[in-house]
């Protein structure tokens, strides 16, 4: 605004504030009605898509520990562990490094069982560099199922081998009494 050399520009002056006043107020009124669209991370969040890489998950009792995700990935960044029992495993380790993650999802793709995926979380705050290598079991050793069903194929084998056992037994001790008669 400049300053009045005139009375026309005095009340043009007026006239300017008055209608900028206006102006601005007019925007203020039509937004002060309206629902606040400021989200309160982390108390709300905004919805994530579902092809949102976040940080990875693991359906555990799916993975056959054929390592084909890890070597799938460019850098190195997964590592797993389990000692095979049979058909089952007992987990070790199934860790994945997030100092080195590019989120490039290329792990997710090769594996066999769908059981790998990355997930919409993706807050993971540490002062702690060793917690970004992050552990993806949810349980380590056997699960339940796993030792339930290890524990019903020990005993089917042990009773296939007493069957064999006493097969082998009896086809001896018919040997034998063959062997007396002649
Ligand atoms: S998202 Fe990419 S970089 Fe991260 S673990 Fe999977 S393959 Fe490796
Ligand atoms: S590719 Fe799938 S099944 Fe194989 S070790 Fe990785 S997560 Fe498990």
């Amino acid at each position: 605004m400049s300053a009045p050399t005139t009375a026309r520009d005095y009340f043009q002056n007026i006239w300017d504030s008055l209608y900028t006043t206006y102006a601005g107020m007019k925007v203020t009124g039509k937004y002060l009605m309206q629902k606040p669209i400021t989200v309160q991370y982390p108390d709300e969040r905004l919805p994530i898509p579902d092809r949102y890489r976040g940080i990875h998950y693991l359906e555990q009792e799916k993975c056959i520990n054929c390592l084909a995700c890890a070597r799938a990935c460019p850098i190195d960044c997964i590592e797993m562990d389990a000692i095979r029992h049979g058909k089952e495993l007992e987990w070790v380790l199934f860790t994945l490094d997030y100092q080195k993650c590019m989120f490039c999802e290329l792990c997710v793709y090769p594996c066999p069982k769908d059981c790998i995926h990355m997930g919409t979380e993706f807050a993971f705050v540490s002062y702690d560099r060793s917690e970004f290598n992050h552990d993806l079991l949810s349980y380590r050793g056997m699960s339940r199922e796993a030792r339930i069903r290890k524990r019903e194929a020990d005993i089917k084998k042990a009773e296939k081998e007493a069957v064999k056992a006493l097969k082998a037994a009896a086809a001896a001790e018919a040997a034998g009494n063959e062997g007396g008669e002649g």
